[in-house]
C-alpha cells in the first residue's frame, strides 16, 4: 500500500475536497489553479488531524518529512530560505476545517522569525519598526497558541510601554520600545513556562502545527461543533494551512482588508468591505482601528482597484455563489488570501439569486437550491428591526411568526372595541377560547401564558398569519384586575408590549419592526420555483378573506377548509348550542336547518375567491362540547348566580355589593347593572336570576352527558355524522346547493367534499350514500348536473392499513399528519410538548419534534403504505397533505419523493412550499440513481 500523503501544496490539492484540505485548504487550492494572486504554500490534509488524534496525539509517520520537503519546495518557489537572515522565509500556520467555523481555532502569523532573523530582516527592509512589530505579533501568537503563555500577562507589557512613551496606539511605538516589548515577551514565556520561546524556525512550524491541531478540541470549538449540531459526518478534523506571508503592513503602499462581492445586506451588484493600509490581516477584525470602506480605495490606491474588480467577477464565476474574501496588498502588489461563500440576510439571497441568473452567473437550478426556505420564511413577516436593540423581558413559544407591537388588552371585547378604532392592541390571555375570536380579529398580535403550538391562541392566529406567542410563563395575568406581572413589573391594560412570534420574544414598548418584503424579485424567484415543482401547493382557509389571501400567495386551491371554525362566529354559536342542547328530534332539526343558510353562503364566498380551483371542505369535526362552555365556567356561573340571588332582597343589598359577586363572564347574559340593580330589589329581579340559573343548569347538564374521558379520540368526526346525520346531510346540502347555484351563475365551483376521522370503509360507504341522497334531491332542485369529488382524511393509523378498500369509495385521501402523528406515537400533542418532547430532542431520543418535522420512517412509513395501497385500486387517486407539515420544507420534500399531487398548508406558508416543492423536484433529478438505491438516501422509508 502506497503511504498516505498528508500534504498537498496549494497547486496540486483537490479544489473540490473540503472534507479532506478544509474549506480554507480548498479555496486557497481552488484559487492557486484558477491563477489568481496567492501567496504559495501546502495544506497539512484533516486526516492527518485524525490520525494525530487517533494515535495519542502523536504526528502520523511520515507527516514530518512531508513537511520538510514541502518547506523545501516552498523555497524553491519563493527563493527565499526559512530561517536565513539574508532572505528569509516567512510563513503563517493556519487552522480550516471542512466548515466554517469561524474565529473558533487558531493561526499563527510572522513563522520563521528568530532574534537573528528579525534584526537583519529590519536592516534589509530598511524598516526595523515593521520587523520588530512582527516579531512582537509572532511571540505574542505563538506563546500563546503554541505554548500556552497567558494573554494578560503580554497585554500588560504592551500597554505599560504605551504608558511609558505616552502612546495611545499600538503603530506608535517607537523601534526601541518595540524591541523592549519583544524581550520582555520572550521573558514572560520563560519565566511563566520554563522554557525559551524557540529559535529555530523549524521547531516553530512544528509546534505551531500542533497547535493548530490542538484547536480542533479547544473549548470554544468543541462547544461551537454542539451548538450548531456539526456532526463528525459533517466535519471531522482541521486541516492545516502554510502559507508565505505577505505583509500588509510594510508602509503605505500596503493594505490589508475583507470585502463581499456583492452587498450582503441588500444583495446589491458592488463591491462591500473594509480595508486598512499598512496593516496586517489581524487588525481589520481586531477593531484596533477603524477601517475604511472599500468604496474608498479605488482613490487611495488605483492601481489595485481593477485587481479587486476582476477578483470579484473571477470569484463568482467559479463558486456561483456570493464570496467573502481577504486580501492583502504588499507594496504595491495584490494578493488573495481566503475565499468562502458570504453569509448574506434573507433579502440579499433573494435579490442576489435573482440578478445572477439575469447576469448568466447561475441556471435557474442553482439559483433556487441555494435559497433556504428560512429565509423566505423571514421575508413574509413583519419582524424586529434587526438594528433595534431592545431585551425581551419574557419569551414563550414562538406560535406564529411575525412581530407586532401594540396596547395591552385582556378581553376579546376590549380587543373588537379598541381595534374598532384603529388602535393596535395586543391580546394578552392566559388562554384563549373559541368566543374569543371576535379579538382575535381586531388584535395585531395574540400573546398567551399557558397552552403550546397546538393551543387554541396557536392555530387560530397561524391560521390568520397574525404574530402569536403562547406558553409565556413568567407572565401572570390577573384579567379581573386587568394587569399581568412579568417579573415583577406591572403592565397595566394600554400599555404598549411588542411580540415576536417567529422567536417567542416579548418586549416592553413600542420597538421598530420592519416590513415584510414581497418584491419583484421574490415574484421572479418563485414564478421560477412553480415552473420547476411538480407538486401542487394549496392552501388551508376558512373564510373567503382566507382564501383571497391563499390565491394571492400562489395557491393552486384550498387542501383544507374547516368548517367548525364557521360555527364559532358570534351569530352562530347560540344557534349551534341550541342544536346541542335540543331535547328534541324537531327542536334540533329546526336548529340545524337555521345553520345551512349561513353555511351555504359561507361556501358560495370561498368557492368565488378559489373560482376555477379546487376546494376540499371538511365535513364536520371537532367533539360538540368544544362549541359548549367548560364544566368549571359553568360552575363558576351557577355558584355566582345563586349567590346574587341569596342576596336579592336581604337589607343591606346594594349595587356594589352584588356586582362583586358577579362572574365577568356573567355580564353578557345579564340586564345591565342599573337595571339589574331595580330588578333585584323586587321579586322581578329573583325571576331573572332563577331563569338564568335554569339555561345553565341545563348547559351543565348536557355539558356533563357529552363529557368525554378522551374527547379527541371520542365522539367526533365522521362518528358524529353517522350517529347524528341530519348535521352531515345540512353540510352536504350546504356545500351542494351552493356549487348548485354558482354553477347557474356561471361561477366555475370546483368541490371536493372531505369526511374526517375515518377509521373504516364502511364509515364512508354510509357517508357517501347521504352524499347520493342529497345529490340527487339538489340536481332535481336546481335542474343541474353536478360535478364534485368525495374523499377522506387520512388521520388514523387504521385508515392508512385499510387504505384499499377505502380508496375503492373515495376519489382523494388527505393526510391529517397533526393526529396521525398523534395515532402514531400515541402521544397527545399538547401533553407530549410541555412535558417531555423538548427533553427527548435534547437528549436525543428523538431526532426532532416530530408535529413539526414528518416523522419519516414512522409515520412516512404508514402514509408510504397507503398511498401504494390506494393507488393499487385507484391509480389516479389523488393524494394531499393538510396537515401542518404541509408548511414544512423537509416534510414537503418527503411528500414529493412519495409522489404526493399536492401539499397544502397555511396561506402564509404557501411561497415556502412553494419553494421548498421546487427544491424537491431539482433535488431528485440532480440526485443520480445509485444514491437513491443507496442506503443513506435520506428518503428511504425503513
Ligand atoms: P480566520 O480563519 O480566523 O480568519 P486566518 O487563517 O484567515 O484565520 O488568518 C487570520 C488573519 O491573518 C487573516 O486576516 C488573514 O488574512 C491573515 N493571514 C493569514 N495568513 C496570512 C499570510 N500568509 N499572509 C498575510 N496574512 C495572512
Ligand atoms: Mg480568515
Ligand atoms: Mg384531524
Amino acid at each position: 500500500m502506497a503511504p498516505t500523503k498528508y500534504v498537498f501544496p496549494f497547486e496540486q490539492g483537490d479544489a473540490g475536497d473540503r472534507q479532506l484540505l478544509g474549506g480554507k485548504g480548498a479555496g486557497l487550492a481552488s484559487m492557486t489553479q484558477m491563477g489568481l494572486p496567492v501567496p504559495p504554500g501546502f495544506t497539512v490534509t484533516t486526516h492527518a488531524c485524525r490520525q494525530y488524534y487517533a494515535t495519542d496525539q502523536q504526528f502520523p509517520e511520515g507527516l514530518g518529512a512531508e513537511v520538510h520537503a514541502a518547506m523545501k519546495q516552498l523555497e524553491e518557489k519563493t527563493d527565499k530560505v526559512f530561517g536565513d537572515p539574508e532572505k528569509p522565509l516567512f510563513v503563517s500556520v493556519r487552522s480550516g476545517a471542512a466548515m466554517s467555523m469561524p474565529g473558533m481555532m487558531d493561526t499563527i502569523l510572522n513563522l520563521g522569525l528568530n532574534d537573528q532573523v528579525v534584526e537583519a530582516f529590519a536592516q534589509a527592509t530598511d524598516n526595523p519598526r515593521f520587523a520588530y512589530d512582527a516579531y512582537r505579533r509572532l511571540i505574542q501568537g505563538f506563546g500563546e497558541i503554541a505554548m500556552g503563555a497567558e494573554e494578560r500577562r503580554f497585554a500588560e507589557i504592551l500597554e505599560a510601554a504605551k504608558q511609558k512613551q505616552g502612546a495611545t496606539y499600538d503603530y506608535e511605538l517607537t523601534i526601541k520600545s518595540l524591541k523592549d516589548v519583544c524581550d520582555k515577551y520572550k521573558q514572560v514565556i520563560l519565566d511563566d513556562l520554563g522554557v525559551e520561546f524557540p529559535q529555530d524556525p523549524m521547531k516553530q512550524l512544528e509546534m505551531a502545527i500542533e497547535a493548530v491541531f490542538g484547536s480542533w478540541m479547544g473549548k470554544r470549538a468543541v462547544d461551537y461543533r454542539r451548538e450548531f449540531k456539526i456532526t463528525p459526518e459533517m466535519c471531522n478534523g482541521t486541516a492545516v494551512n502554510v502559507q508565505t506571508m505577505v505583509f500588509g503592513n510594510m508602509g503605505n503602499d500596503c493594505a490589508t482588508g475583507v470585502a463581499f462581492t456583492r452587498d450582503p445586506g441588500t444583495g446589491d451588484n458592488v463591491l462591500y468591505g473594509e480595508y486598512l493600509t499598512n496593516a496586517q490581516g489581524e487588525d481589520v477584525v481586531a477593531g484596533i482601528r477603524t477601517p475604511k470602506p472599500i468604496a474608498e480605495l479605488e482613490r487611495e490606491m488605483p492601481e489595485n482597484w481593477p485587481d479587486l474588480q476582476k477578483v470579484r467577477h473571477t470569484l463568482e464565476e467559479r463558486y456561483h455563489e456570493v464570496q467573502d474574501f481577504e486580501f492583502t496588498i504588499e507594496r504595491g502588489k495584490f494578493y488573495m488570501l481566503q475565499t468562502r461563500n458570504g453569509k448574506m440576510n434573507a433579502t440579499a439571497f433573494v435579490r442576489t439569486s435573482r440578478d445572477m441568473v439575469e447576469e448568466g452567473v447561475l441556471s435557474v437550478e442553482e439559483a433556487l437550491l441555494r435559497i433556504s426556505p428560512d429565509h423566505l420564511e423571514q421575508l413574509l413577516h413583519r419582524r424586529i428591526d434587526p438594528s433595534a436593540d431592545a431585551e425581551p423581558i419574557a419569551s414563550g413559544l414562538p406560535a406564529s411568526p411575525g412581530a407586532a407591537s401594540g396596547a395591552v388588552v385582556f378581553e376579546a371585547d376590549d380587543a373588537e372595541a379598541r381595534g374598532r378604532t384603529g388602535e393596535p392592541v395586543i391580546l394578552v390571555r392566559e388562554e384563549t377560547k373559541p368566543e374569543d375570536i371576535h379579538g382575535f380579529f381586531q388584535a395585531k398580535g395574540i400573546l398567551t401564558s399557558r397552552g403550546g403550538k397546538t393551543s387554541h391562541a396557536a392555530v387560530v392566529a397561524r391560521g390568520m398569519g397574525k404574530p402569536c406567542v403562547v406558553g409565556a410563563e413568567d407572565i401572570l395575568i390577573d384579567d379581573r384586575e386587568k394587569v399581568a406581572v412579568i417579573k415583577g413589573q406591572r403592565i397595566s391594560e394600554g400599555e404598549v408590549i411588542t411580540i415576536d412570534g417567529g422567536s417567542g420574544a416579548v418586549y416592553i414598548g413600542d420597538v421598530p419592526t420592519v416590513e415584510p418584503e414581497f418584491g419583484p424579485e421574490m415574484k421572479t424567484l418563485l414564478g421560477w420555483a412553480d415552473e420547476s415543482r411538480t407538486l401542487g401547493v394549496r392552501a388551508n382557509a376558512d373564510t373567503p378573506e382566507d382564501a383571497a389571501k391563499a390565491r394571492e400567495m400562489g395557491a393552486e386551491g384550498i387542501g383544507l377548509c374547516r368548517t367548525e371554525r364557521m360555527f364559532n362566529a358570534a351569530d352562530r354559536l347560540p344557534i349551534v348550542r341550541d342544536m346541542i342542547l335540543a331535547r328534541t328530534e324537531a327542536e334540533r332539526r329546526e336548529a340545524i336547518e337555521k345553520l345551512r343558510p349561513m353555511q351555504k353562503a359561507d361556501f358560495k364566498g370561498i368557492f368565488k375567491a378559489m373560482e376555477g380551483l379546487p376546494v376540499t371542505i371538511r365535513l364536520l369535526d371537532p367533539p360538540l362540547h368544544e362549541f359548549l362552555p367548560s364544566l368549571e365556567s359553568l360552575l363558576l356561573e351557577l355558584g355566582s348566580l345563586r349567590r346574587v340571588r341569596d342576596h336579592i332582597g336581604a337589607s343591606k343589598t346594594n349595587r356594589e355589593s352584588i356586582a362583586t359577586l358577579i362572574e365577568p363572564s356573567l355580564k353578557e347574559s345579564l340586564p345591565p347593572l342599573e337595571q339589574l340593580g331595580e330588578q333585584l330589589s323586587g321579586a322581578e329581579g329573583k325571576l331573572v336570576i332563577d331563569a338564568l340559573i335554569e339555561e345553565k343548569e341545563t348547559i351543565l347538564q348536557t355539558v356533563r352527558d357529552i363529557t368525554e374521558v378522551n374527547p379527541m379520540l371520542g365522539h367526533r368526526g365522521v362518528r358524529l355524522g353517522i350517529t347524528v346525520p341530519e348535521l352531515y346531510s345540512m353540510q352536504i346540502g350546504a356545500i351542494l346547493e351552493a356549487v348548485a347555484e354558482l354553477t347557474n351563475e356561471n361561477v366555475d365551483a370546483v368541490c371536493e367534499i372531505m369526511v374526517p376521522q375515518v377509521t373504516e370503509p364502511q364509515e364512508l360507504a354510509r357517508v357517501n350514500e347521504l352524499v347520493k341522497q342529497v345529490r340527487a334531491s339538489v340536481e332535481r332542485e336546481y335542474g343541474v348536473q353536478l360535478d364534485f369529488k368525495f374523499g377522506t382524511m387520512i388521520e388514523a393509523v387504521r385508515a392508512c392499513i385499510r387504505a384499499r378498500p377505502i380508496a375503492e369509495i373515495t376519489e382523494f385521501f388527505s393526510f391529517g399528519t397533526n393526529d396521525l402523528t398523534q395515532a402514531t406515537f400515541s402521544f397527545s400533542r399538547e401533553d407530549a410538548e410541555t412535558k417531555f418532547l423538548p427533553q427527548y430532542v435534547e437528549m436525543g431520543v428523538l431526532p426532532e419534534n416530530p408535529f413539526e418535522a414528518l416523522d419519516i420512517h414512522g409515520v412516512g412509513r404508514l402514509m408510504k403504505l397507503a398511498v401504494e395501497s390506494g393507488r393499487a385500486v385507484r391509480p389516479d387517486l389523488k393524494v394531499g397533505i393538510c396537515g401542518e407539515h404541509g408548511g414544512h420544507p423537509r416534510s414537503i420534500e418527503f411528500c414529493h419523493t412519495q409522489g404526493l399531487d399536492y401539499v397544502s398548508c397555511s396561506p402564509f406558508r404557501v411561497p415556502i412550499a412553494r419553494l421548498a416543492a421546487a427544491q424537491a423536484k431539482l433535488r431528485e433529478e440532480r440526485r443520480s440513481r445509485e444514491e437513491r438505491e443507496h442506503p443513506d438516501y435520506p428518503f428511504n422509508v425503513m
